[in-house]
């Protein structure tokens, strides 16, 4: 049985009405289990959990330095094209926004790795909007190969494909498909997905299985926070997690937690999640999934990041830019906007979306602008190791 049937049969109104509902008594009973079920997870997120927050972080960081030690893995995302066929009202990649759009080609992909090579990363989070023109399976396995040589773990985060269209990245070298389901709220999922493939909830929900069923073995998933009812999405987030450790156990698991930043188009957050929120479900899904990874991109502050450190996250990416060509400048001679599929080249001083020396329009703002050997540098102090490197193809061998 797939998820999305998993998924139908999930009682998530009721769990939210017990989440909403749980008492403190009943959250500590589920913060003292060795095992915590749904439910537990549920009682742990509650606002009445709000007042155990203390005592979740230290349940968290124990528990994360018994499986994890005081590791942190580093990993960076290298954007590849930012032409998109679908209209997510929330993304700045969106088709109908009219951004400054580019495809690096793979030799450009290449200098933006080297630069990030020289930066210290050996992990890359390879990530591209939905554009079937530009962005082709073809182009990504390219990509991919004139990569895997020297990048021991790369890691993908594009349109959704089928197990068949997976199977050649497989074999090119990449091992990680990440992809976010957004929200989990269908009516919500609806509205923010206006046009394109990707309006189709159950294919997106899909994909990991899709993925796993090609040999990957990173598998990463997540809600972005900010579109519905934080508790309810972490909830599904949770269910989905479980079915994933059941069904695709070979497979390494890590939930990411970003929330909403600031983008072309000017979408405003739906619903709130403050810091102490944030801080109360990483713990709550550090309890419930010990050895799944948790990973805290650079759309939270620095302070905030520096303080969940010590607190469950085990995966963080620095220095990081949204737009193709972030790192090096690459491919701004081509950039260009984009209508119905068609180029259209920009004309000298003709577009206030391109003044002199712009480069490509990023997906969003990040908050931690801080150069990554920085970030090394913190993680260091807190009495953690930066980890750049974890694994190596000839491990598997
Ligand atoms: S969220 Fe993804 S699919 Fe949606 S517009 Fe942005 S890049 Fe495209």
């Amino acid at each position: 049985m797939s998820f999305v049937a998993e998924f139908n049969a999930l009682p998530r109104e009721s769990l939210l009405e017990r989440c909403q509902q749980t008492t403190v008594a009943a959250a500590q009973e589920s913060l003292r289990r060795s095992t915590l079920s749904l439910t537990d997870f549920a009682h742990v997120i509650s606002p009445a959990a709000g007042e155990l927050v203390e005592a979740l972080c230290r349940r968290s960081q124990a528990l994360t330095r018994q499986r994890f030690g005081k590791t942190i893995r580093l990993f960076a995302p290298l954007y590849l094209s930012n032409e998109c066929i679908n209209n997510c009202k929330y993304c700045g990649f969106s088709r109908d926004n009219p951004i400054l759009r580019v495809t690096l080609s793979v030799e450009e992909v290449v200098r933006e790795a080297r630069a990030l090579w020289q930066e210290g990363f050996r992990s890359l989070l390879l990530v591209a909007g939905e554009h079937p023109k530009f962005v082709s399976r073809g182009y990504l396995q390219e990509c991919v190969r004139a990569l895997h040589e020297q990048f021991p773990s790369i890691s993908l985060e594009v349109g959704p494909m089928e197990t068949a269209d997976y199977r050649p990245l497989f074999q090119a070298g990449a091992e990680g498909l990440v992809v976010y389901q957004e929200t989990y709220d269908r009516d919500v999922y609806a509205d923010l997905h206006t046009a394109g493939p990707k309006r189709n909830f159950g294919w997106r929900l899909e994909t990991p299985e899709r993925a796993y069923a090609a040999a990957f073995r990173r598998l990463g998933i997540g809600a972005l926070y900010g579109l519905s009812d934080w508790r309810l999405e972490a909830i599904c987030v949770a269910a989905h997690a479980e079915y994933l450790l059941r069904n695709c156990w070979k497979a390494q698991l890590t939930i990411s937690l970003p929330r909403l930043r600031p983008c072309a188009g000017e979408f405003h957050p739906l619903t709130e999640m403050t810091d102490r929120d944030l801080v109360q479900l990483v713990c709550a899904l550090r309890l419930t999934f010990p050895d799944a990874g948790l990973v805290l991109s650079t759309r939270e502050s620095a302070t905030l990041r520096n303080g969940l450190i010590p607190l469950g996250i085990t995966l963080m990416s620095a220095g990081s830019h949204t737009e193709p060509g972030g790192y090096t400048g690459a491919g701004q001679q081509r950039i260009h906007h984009t209508e119905r599929g068609r180029i259209v080249p920009l004309t000298a001083g003709a577009s206030e979306w391109a003044p002199n020396g712009a480069r490509a329009t990023g997906q969003f703002e990040i908050a931690d602008e801080r150069p990554p050997a920085e970030v090394a540098d913190i993680i260091r102090r807190l009495g953690y190791e930066p980890v750049w490197k974890d694994w190596d193809a000839a491990l598997t061998a």
